[in-house]
């Protein structure tokens, strides 16, 4: 039986279970069904309670995995058929077309800066961010190779101006694409890295463990929420994260949507999406106070002018150096509000929002005038859990999270032997903890492994 461990997700927890697990010689498949991985962490700008730069913590552990001769990297790569042979799995993969070959990229750029169209980005788009229809997902991606979005390769981006589309002939048969910007930009630096013809490669794999790392999403605000997607300036914040991000869309710099000036009066609401109504998140996200306590602290570091105030119900410092996080954001001035925001309206002229919440430690209604207003959304399970729960024959919870076959007695288990969950795939969770549960969730299928070789 090969002594390989089959890791999905790309994320900080699957990352560390990769190069735990190659430490201990085992051969490792890390699987990430997005172009690159770094997870959620990729995208954060510093990291509570320490405020260290996320992706000079996480940059690093990426280059390793990827330079590690124990482990092999796919990404764009999904979990089709998991199938049980001799203790161990048989797993099918399917690794979507980039339409670029990875060997071959260098990462140079020239194909983006050959391609005329620019899109809103998934992440960005609400604060501005566009990418090209050929992008790198982050400037630290790993492996560090263009992608083609599938719908330029289809074709269905001609009418917005794309090069690609409307021949005759099928990019399969046509091998040499005389119109697409890229392909040309590419060949002039004599990389020939652009595959417009690559298709998608089923690939089978045999190992003895699996370990689910598949993560957690921030929730969607549905419209209307405190005027979200009604009024310019509500954004998540996710947004707001982005916003402060040196590498974000604005280049750290923190401007309102509506007419990108700098907010005076900056306000966060809690707990968001949680319980209000039907649909409301029903638990409590655990990190979501923390990362209030982050961006105000470095709302003020960046113009300690800013008025900050967040409105909250209780406040959750579970971890070592929470409280004294917390703390540190009230001494930097952040104004705590224990309050209930019930309703947002919009000042037509000005696009501030005033804000009607009820003080919960008074029991009086206020009305506030806010530049800028952060809804604090919860985390939810991806909504690919279901597919790939239903692929590896394991158990999702009540909320869609992966369920432990016994969270004191064996934690971080399911209910197949052999298949290991860790960070977010089993609820909303810290970076430090995600890393923790990796160690954990890694030694116990490299022990799996041993047990065989013995
Ligand atoms: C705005 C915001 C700020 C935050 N700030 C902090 C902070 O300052 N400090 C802190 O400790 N924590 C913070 N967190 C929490 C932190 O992001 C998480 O703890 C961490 O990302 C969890 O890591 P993970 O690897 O489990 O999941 P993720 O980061 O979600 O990574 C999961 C990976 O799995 C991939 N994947 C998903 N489904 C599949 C599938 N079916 N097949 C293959 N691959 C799949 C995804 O593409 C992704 O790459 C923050 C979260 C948010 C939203």
């Amino acid at each position: 039986m090969p002594d390989a461990i089959l890791v999905i997700g790309g994320g900080v927890a699957g990352i560390h279970v990769a190069l735990n697990a190659a430490e201990y010689g085992s051969k490792v498949y890390l699987t990430d069904d997005t172009p690159s991985i770094g997870g959620i962490m990729a995208r954060l700008d510093k990291t509570f309670p320490t405020n260290d730069c996320s992706i000079c913590i996480e940059a690093p552990r990426m280059y390793e995995v990827d330079n590690h001769e124990n482990i092999e990297i796919l990404t764009n790569t999904e979990v089709r058929r998991v199938s049980r042979k001799n203790g161990g799995f048989t797993v099918r993969l399917l690794k979507k077309a980039k339409f670029i070959d990875e060997e071959k990229c260098t990462g140079c750029g020239t194909c983006i800066q050959a391609c005329p169209i620019s899109v809103p980005d998934e992440l960005d788009g609400k604060i501005g961010g566009t990418r090209k229809l050929v992008y790198m997902p982050f400037p630290q991606a790993v492996p560090s190779a263009s992608v083609i979005d599938t719908r330029c390769r289809a074709g269905k981006m001609r009418g917005e101006g794309a090069c690609i589309g409307g021949c005759v002939v099928d990019c399969s048969q046509c091998r040499e694409c005389p119109i697409a910007l890229c392909v040309k930009a590419c060949q002039k630096e004599g990389k020939n890295a652009v595959l417009l013809w690559q298709s998608d490669k089923p690939m089978d794999i045999e190992v003895k463990s699996i370990v689910v790392a598949t993560g957690l999403k921030p929730d969607d605000p549905e419209t209307g929420l405190y005027g979200y997607n009604v009024y310019e300036n509500v954004i998540t914040n996710v947004q707001f994260e982005r916003l402060m991000n040196a590498g974000g869309p604005t280049g750290g710099d923190i401007i309102r949507p509506s007419d990108k000036t700098h907010p005076h009066k900056i306000g966060w609401v809690q707990c968001a999406g949680r319980g209000l109504k039907e649909g409301g998140l029903p638990y409590c996200s655990k990190v979501c106070c923390m990362i209030a306590a982050k961006q105000t602290i470095i709302t003020k570091e960046h113009r300690p002018d800013v008025d900050t105030v967040v409105f909250h119900n209780d406040l959750k410092a579970y971890g070592k150096g929470f409280w004294g996080f917390y703390k540190k954001a009230v001494e930097h001035g952040v104004r705590y509000v224990r309050a209930h925001p019930y309703d947002v309206c919009e000042d037509p002229e000005t696009k501030n929002l005033i804000v009607k919440y009820e003080d919960l430690d008074t029991g009086e209604i206020h009305l506030e005038e806010f530049e800028l207003l952060v809804l604090s959304m919860g985390l939810v399970p991806g909504e690919r859990n279901k597919k790939l729960a239903k692929a590896l024959g394991i158990e999702l919870d009540g909320y869609g999270f992966f369920k432990e076959k016994d969270p004191l007695l064996h934690p971080l288990e399911t209910h197949v032997e052999g298949i290991y969950l860790c960070g977010g795939a089993t609820g909303p969770i810290d970076i430090s903890e995600s890393v923790i549960q990796a160690s954990a969730a890694g030694l116990k299928a490299v022990s799996r492994n041993s047990e065989v070789v013995r």
